[in-house]
């Protein structure tokens, strides 16, 4: 059942089992997963089912590092974010989720084993058709799509399968809405998870709309997944008991802030054989209800080797080379003319006028080491309900730059030994990210998994460290962002602690 929550009565107070706070990939999958069952589960969702510009202006803030879009990155109405999202996806690797002793602040209290059954349950509710992400021998097309075999293992060709992209708002939402045991409040803003007197116990939330109605509700349960900004932000707006906020206790809450910084032409390509280029490297391809994307990416050996993170990299084509090209003539610069030499020279079977190979442009995403200095905090600004809003200080480092700067060597250097290609980088060394640079949309890290109460903000099972009743869903409880996009994983944990749900709730019975 949806209910307005515009026609609520002010004043109103509702009990339930469950409180999810917020209906985007999280949360409708944590939803869709407890109908059904015994528990009543209230979802309450600050839109309605469209965009609306007066709701999504709750989302605005302060940037104050970086430069970073805090309002445009994400979307507030049902569905969330996935109302915009691209659909590529692909589990973290085994590396991600462990202590790197070169990675301050790594290791996730649960490893990449432990989250697999729920990865493959991720992919059916994402809809990318298979669980088998590096199936190439499938996608070979009878021998023309072949993996690039770089020597060494340094670099690696992975593949990413698209969602197609699912809008979760609107395909689950009949699901949601009929489920017996499911209602959901829209246009109902939470403004504060208020615990007991102890601090421990979640015991009510405050709702605030739009048009000025304020009602309660008083779950046994609550699960915060509101994205990976506005969590960090409802916990620290929840400061009427706790001072410093929800789960603040070891001021974690809103620290940690990773994204994935994406550079676009960061390197040129030229290949000779274009038969050695697989149709999944420089686009997307289908196999019926299958998308495909071949990206390059570094082995775990190498990253453990060089102490490094990592990075994935994307080609597309840009134009064919002949001869004749301008790339050839003696005004350009020596590195291009060199490119083409050598490749040149790797195909002796070639006539003059054949083409001498293709050019590629290339993007890329990178891994962002945990920074505590990279935070959200709460802005001296006032939104619409007369909240702090959040003040994103998104910082990137040295060490952060270098890191991606030396994957492309290694990434020039593996093409290079190959033979089939050259690589000309373009990403130089510098102190600072002082270019605009892009990023993924990404928000991690703000409520940080970890074991011991004193590094983090949640626990294995996702509850906040200290608290008794109160969970957090999504991105923000990555420990570590890895180097691939977040919505499988944040699905997979919602699985996860759907299930954990259930276990309490039968035990409890
Ligand atoms: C342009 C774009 C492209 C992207 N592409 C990809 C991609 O290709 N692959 C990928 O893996 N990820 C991608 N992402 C990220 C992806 O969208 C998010 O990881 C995902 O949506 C996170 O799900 P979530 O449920 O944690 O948060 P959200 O989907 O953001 O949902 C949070 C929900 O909480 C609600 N809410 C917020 N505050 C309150 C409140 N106080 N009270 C009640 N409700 C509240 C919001 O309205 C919203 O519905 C992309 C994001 C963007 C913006």
């Amino acid at each position: 059942m949806f209910i307005d929550g515009r026609n609520v009565p002010d004043g109103t107070f509702i009990e339930t089992d469950l409180a999810i706070i917020g209906a985007g990939a999280a949360g409708i999958t944590i939803a869709r997963e407890l109908s059904g069952s015994g528990i009543s589960v209230t979802l309450i969702e600050s839109g309605g089912f469209d965009f609306d510009a007066e709701v999504q202006n709750l989302y605005d803030g302060e940037s104050v590092g970086v430069p970073y879009p805090i309002d445009t990155s994400r979307l507030r109405y049902f569905g969330g974010s996935t109302n915009h999202w691209g659909g590529w996806c692909r589990p973290l690797d085994e590396i991600d989720f462990e202590a790197r002793d070169w990675v301050p602040h790594s290791g996730w209290p649960i490893t990449r084993k432990q989250l697999d059954p729920f990865y493959a349950r991720a992919t059916e509710v994402c809809q990318l058709g298979s669980n088998d992400f590096d199936n190439a021998e499938a996608w070979s097309n009878d021998g023309k799509n072949r993996v690039m075999a770089f020597p060494g293992g340094d670099v690696v060709t992975r593949f990413f399968l698209y969602s197609p992209p699912t809008r979760f708002g609107q395909k689950y939402r009949n699901d949601i809405g009929t489920a017996p045991n499911i209602t959901t409040y829209l246009n109902s803003n939470v403004t504060e998870i208020v615990p007991d007197e102890t601090g421990r116990t979640v015991e009510r939330l405050t709702l605030a709309t739009l048009t000025g109605h304020k009602f309660e509700i008083r779950p046994k349960t609550c699960i915060l997944a509101t994205g990976g900004i506005e969590n960090a932000r409802m916990l620290l707006l929840s400061n009427t008991v706790a001072k410093a906020g929800l789960g603040n206790g070891h001021d974690n809450v809103g620290r940690f802030f990773m994204e994935h910084p994406h550079v676009d032409g960061p390197a040129q390509m030229v290949f000779t054989d274009t038969s050695s280029m697989a149709a999944w490297y420089p686009a997307r391809v289908d196999y019926g209800n299958i998308h495909v994307r071949g990206v390059f990416m570094y082995g775990p050996d190498y990253m453990r080797r060089e102490k490094r993170v990592g990075t994935i990299m994307t080609i597309h084509r840009k134009r064919v080379i002949a001869a004749g090209d301008p790339m050839l003539d003696d005004g350009t610069e020596p590195l291009e003319r060199a490119m083409l030499n050598v490749t040149r020279s790797t195909t002796s079977t070639r006539g003059a006028d054949e083409n001498l190979g293709l050019l590629f442009g290339t993007g890329c995403a990178t891994e962002q080491a945990p920074n505590p200095l990279s935070r959200v905090t709460l802005s001296d600004e006032k939104d619409a309900l007369g909240l702090p809003r959040s003040r994103m200080d998104w910082r990137l480092t040295f060490e952060d730059r270098e890191n991606l700067r030396l994957n492309f060597e290694t990434l020039a250097r593996a093409f290079g030994r190959w033979g089939e290609g050259r690589v000309k980088i373009l990403f130089a060394s510098k102190p600072v990210w002082e270019e605009a640079e892009g990023w993924g949309n990404h928000h991690m890290g703000t409520t940080r998994m970890t074991s011991d109460p004193r590094t983090g903000v949640v626990d294995a099972d996702c509850k906040v460290h200290g608290m008794s009743n109160l969970y957090v869903a999504g991105s923000s409880v990555f420990t570590t962002s890895g180097t691939i996009n977040p919505t499988l994983t944040v699905v997979a944990l919602a699985l996860r602690l759907a299930d954990h749900i259930k276990t309490i709730y039968e035990e409890g019975a």
